[in-house]
């Protein structure tokens, strides 16, 4: 079982041929709602990957709140630990696409922002129940601190996505197993900070293995297109991604990362563990979308078993 403690956005997307000037008004040719916020993409990718998932999670009071409540319930997602705050609006990211593919955001945190260490102590029974804890770092800090040391207490394995990388204690990030970051995160946190930006999945291999006991308990850097690396006291490994058509990356790191907690859940090794969620991050980046774009089970299964063949 896995448990996400985790922020829910709803992101609203404009499709524009340039962005707005100050003061100007420009017409959209298109617009999109969709599920977001980290902690429910990586929700509905553990579930997706086989998982028993409860997101505990807050909402605003507002009508936008039915986006992410009528998307769990598509997904069939449990939901008893999602709450509303009153007076707060659901959490948005508004997002402008350009026609050159760049895009601004502008995040409102809303309900997400209210999350108090006061819930931490609240789930406390259901910390106990999972076999993995999984955040990101779009909680308030001092809840990520307060989950850190909650889980620990209760000998749940903590896995912790330092993304965005926000000043968490260190010794919240100390107890991590794993640590899960990109490489821009990796590097605010000091690690491979003197590597190259072209360094090989070689490189970022030993700089996890050399920061495994100190910085985390295990460490997972994600490498884009060339796939992931993980470390722990047990050995180091590099996992290449597959060749896959790239159409849209938003949401790979997601795929990952909630794929990753699922497999550790349910008893895999870190290696193996990591292997299926490059599957899944590879295969996220084949369709347009968010969690629109995430596999079943038995496709990332699939994919990674041909990764072993090759
Ligand atoms: P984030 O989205 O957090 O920046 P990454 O870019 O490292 O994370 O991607 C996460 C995972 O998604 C990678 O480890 C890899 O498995 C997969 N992935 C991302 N981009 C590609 C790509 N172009 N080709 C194949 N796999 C990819």
């Amino acid at each position: 079982m896995v448990v996400v403690f985790g922020s829910v956005n709803v992101d609203a997307t404009s499709y524009v041929r340039e962005f707005p000037r100050p003061g100007e008004t420009v017409h959209s040719s298109g617009f999109r709602v969709a599920l977001g916020g980290k902690g429910a993409n990586q929700a509905v990718a553990a579930h997706l990957s086989g998982a028993s998932v409860e997101l505990v999670a807050r909402v605003g009071d507002d009508a936008n709140a039915e986006v992410p409540m009528r998307a769990f319930a598509a997904f069939e997602l449990p939901t008893d630990g999602v709450a509303a705050v009153p007076g707060e609006p659901t959490g948005v990211a508004q997002i402008t696409v350009n026609g050159t593919g760049e895009n601004t955001i502008v995040v409102t945190a809303g309900a997400n922002a209210a999350f108090g260490a006061d819930v931490v102590e609240a789930e406390r029974e259901r910390i106990a129940r999972a076999d993995v804890v999984l955040t990101q770092g779009e909680l308030p800090i001092p809840t990520i601190d307060a989950l850190a040391l909650a889980v620990d207490a209760a000998g749940t394995r903590f896995v912790l996505n330092l993304a965005p990388p926000v000043p968490v204690a260190i010794e919240a990030v100390a107890l991590a197993d794993p640590l899960v970051v990109n490489v821009h995160e990796a590097r605010m946190l000091g690690l491979g900070a003197e590597l190259p930006d072209d360094a090989g999945a070689d490189a970022w291999r030993d700089a996890a293995a050399s920061a495994v006991g100190a910085l985390a308990r295990s460490i997972v850097v994600t490498l884009g297109a060339r796939g992931a690396v993980a470390a722990d006291r047990a050995g180091s490994w590099a996992v290449p991604a597959p060749d896959v058509d790239a159409v849209d990356t938003t949401g790979a790191g997601d795929a990952a990362t909630g794929t990753l907690a699922a497999m550790i859940a349910e008893g895999r090794s870190l290696p193996d563990a990591v292997r299926l969620a490059v599957a899944a991050g590879a295969l996220a980046v084949e369709r347009r979308g968010t969690v629109d774009s995430y596999a079943t089970r038995d496709a990332v299964l699939g994919l990674a078993e041909r990764m072993e063949d090759a």
